[in-house]
């Protein structure tokens, strides 16, 4: 009786696999070349200023995408002036961890990005706040806050993280993130 039902088992499962082969290897082959390329990062973003909107699938299939890296550039411009620098990939793999930490797919508002250097002089001027020397004229710092989140829990997950500088600023609402040395300040 055991060997029977042994002997049923083997010929149905052969009988499966020869009957939905072509099919089952077509699905499968879908199945693990999406498993095998790494999944893509992602990251969204709102500029508070120009009220611009953006996701852009930034790393895909182990690659930095360019035009991705060329969107975000373009929304984290300095909106006082227009001008356009690029922004450190590893600011965005920074980012996309704080995404994940924070357990949000939420954009990022964003305060401050690139700044070029005669607007970081007039802000400096304005403020003990902003730095002369600020790494958001190399395109390696960003202003942001997370909707939805604790301008607290997004100041620990950076903090945690510990790639770079991150300074907290509760009555501006915003925390500073940058890809500079690993160093931290409460701001204003
Ligand atoms: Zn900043």
């Amino acid at each position: 009786m055991t060997i029977a039902r042994r002997t049923f088992l083997c010929t149905s499962g052969a009988a499966l696999l020869t009957l939905s082969g072509p099919a089952l290897a077509s699905s499968t082959s879908r199945i693990l070349g999406g498993a095998i390329a790494p999944s893509a990062r992602r990251l969204k973003f709102e500029n508070i200023h120009t009220g611009e909107k953006l996701a852009a699938d930034y790393f895909v299939n182990g690659k930095y995408d360019p035009q991705a890296l060329q969107a975000i550039n373009h929304l984290l411009r300095d909106f006082r002036t227009g001008e356009v620098h690029a922004m450190d990939p590893r600011l965005m793999d920074l980012l996309a961890d704080v995404n994940a930490g924070l357990e949000t797919e939420a954009p990022f508002q964003v305060i401050s990005g690139y700044r070029s250097p005669q607007t970081n002089a007039k802000l400096h001027e304005r403020s003990s706040g902003v730095a002369s020397k600020s790494l958001h004229m190399q395109g390696m710092a960003i202003d942001i806050r997370v909707p939805g989140r604790e301008l607290t829990s997004l100041h620990s997950v950076a903090m945690k993280l510990g790639r770079g500088g991150v300074g907290m600023y509760p009555k501006s609402d915003f925390v500073h993130v940058d890809v500079g040395r690993v160093r931290h300040w409460a701001g204003v």
